[in-house]
């Protein structure tokens, strides 16, 4: 047997230990499904801040090494701890940078890039101490580009020589501007690179472009997006340059943690082949937030950030236009404080029609999921979207922009409804379409069916990154 490939894989946040977005489930799934590929042969291991909401009970933690990161003319200690969970190694690292943060993403945007710069450069000296050397190094967005960037400078260093380096664009609007002093006070100087614009050669995620090997964005449609200047944030004409090495990878979701015939969040369970169960879900929910009971009007629903980048105001703009139409809606979402402000506003018009649930809630999430027939996705971009595959596991058929991983993952008319503009009458046209087809019980109950037998299990995407691993290191 060779010898595995070693991967060391960052990231801000992962399931099960911290959970914020997509960000999470993804860091939280795709290790374990490199892992789980025998053919492959991959040590991956994971490398997390030690955020101070991961409860450290429930962890077999080891103590695992100290040491101490010079920060302008002072040293900042760092801890790191191994917590394993079903066989991925994980460390996770502390520090003042990273306790003194009551958030994974810190309302102060200076505490945030002081502890993901901490982060990043902490993972680095951490692995040097480790007996166990990357091969590749496989970062996520702004919060762990700094490690790619310090990488790539450190090609002299016998350590880092011929470390390929990965990284991958889950949102390419957040660029970490906010870290700019904390790089600077690390030691990590701007970047000289005539195709960015000036401000870009002093921010991470810029940098991580700059340096990477290879970089992923999390769809095919998102890494053609990112080189138009629409969606590439001023960064386009560079990205066009590396055109050769940016590929698109569609994220996977869990088929164990998803799967409506065993959600012990739902009422009552179902599959593909037995949808009954959708209906008393449906009646609980009408019923827990007040909403009216009509089982044969649509139940349309909403579960995402509350952010422009997700169209909440689109879909908000959409529901008003609709008001002619029998239909039901909950809205699930936190965020914005203008947008929250709208969705109750809504509520507060059509309070028999309309829920907007202004929190956080994963157990309320799945019971959405396993209800609504419809979930609302109308994003003004959308890397890759985790969901409306977890929707259309789940029979809720996504009606979305055709945008990003949206584009790439939901059929028009066959799994889902897309629309091109980011309009609230165009999406109204499209919902009425939407609602015109759910009136054919036979028709839906196909497409619902359609959607359900759909693959989006990680398998598929982890092989892809396999590939990815093994090319590199050729
Ligand atoms: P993003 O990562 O851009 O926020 P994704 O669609 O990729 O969007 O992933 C969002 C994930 O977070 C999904 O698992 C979704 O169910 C979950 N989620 C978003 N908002 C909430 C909320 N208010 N309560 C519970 N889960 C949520």
């Amino acid at each position: 047997m060779p010898k595995p490939l070693k991967i060391l894989f960052l990231a801000s946040e992962a399931d099960p230990f911290v959970k914020v977005g997509g960000l999470g489930d993804v860091a939280g799934s795709l290790p374990y499904a490199l892992r789980g590929l025998p053919s492959e042969n991959l040590d991956v291991r994971l490398v997390l801040p030690f955020h101070s909401t991961i409860r450290a009970e429930g962890l077999t933690l080891t103590r695992e090494t100290v040491f101490t990161l010079r920060r302008d003319n002072a040293d900042v200690p760092a801890q790191v701890f191994r917590a394993d969970i079903k066989g991925l190694p994980a460390y996770l690292i502390s520090g003042a940078p990273v306790t003194g943060s009551l958030k994974v993403y810190d309302p102060n945007p200076n505490a945030d890039g002081e502890k993901y710069t901490f982060f990043s450069m902490a993972a680095l000296e951490m692995v040097r101490r480790l007996d166990w050397r990357p091969d590749i190094v496989h970062a996520n967005d702004w919060h762990t580009a700094a490690a790619i960037y310090q990488i790539r400078r450190q090609q002299d260093d016998p350590f880092w020589a011929g470390v390929k380096t990965v990284f991958s664009v889950h949102n390419l609007g957040y660029m970490g501007a906010e870290a700019q002093n904390a790089l600077r006070a690390y030691g990590l100087p701007p970047i000289a690179e005539p195709f960015y614009p000036e401000w870009a050669c002093h921010q991470p995620l810029p940098q991580a472009l700059w340096a990477a090997d290879e970089i992923v964005a999390v769809s095919p449609s998102y890494a053609q997006e990112i080189q138009t200047p629409e969606y590439g944030y001023g960064l386009e004409t560079f990205l066009q340059t590396r055109r050769a090495t940016v590929t698109g990878i569609v994220n996977g979701i869990d088929y164990t943690l998803w799967d409506p015939f065993t959600d012990n969040d739902l009422e009552s369970k179902f599959s593909a082949d037995d949808l009954t169960g959708r209906a008393a879900n449906k009646a609980a929910i009408q019923a827990q937030f007040g909403l009216n009971l009509y089982p044969q009007a649509p139940l349309l629903a909403m579960v995402t950030r509350m952010d422009y980048q997700k169209g909440v105001d689109i879909a908000l703009g959409a529901l008003r236009r609709i008001t002619d139409l029998p239909w039901t809606a909950i809205l699930l979402g936190t965020g914005n404080a203008e947008l929250e402000a709208q969705a109750r506003a809504l509520e507060a018009d059509f309070p028999n029609r309309i829920a907007s649930v202004i929190r956080f809630d994963a157990k309320l999430s799945r019971r959405i999921y396993g209800s609504a027939d419809m979930l609302l996705m109308p994003s003004r971009y959308e890397p890759c979207g985790l969901a409306q595959m977890i929707g259309m596991r789940y029979g809720a058929i996504p009606i979305a922009r055709a945008t990003g991983g949206l584009r790439d993952t939901i059929a028009d008319g066959r799994t889902g409804f897309l629309f091109a503009d980011s309009s609230p009458n165009v999406m109204a046209a499209t919902l009425r379409r939407a609602i015109e087809t759910y009136g054919h019980a036979a028709k839906w109950q196909t497409m619902q069916q359609t959607a359900m037998f759909e693959d989006f299990s990680w398998e598929k995407s982890a092989f892809q990154y396999a590939d990815l691993y093994h090319q590199l290191v050729k």
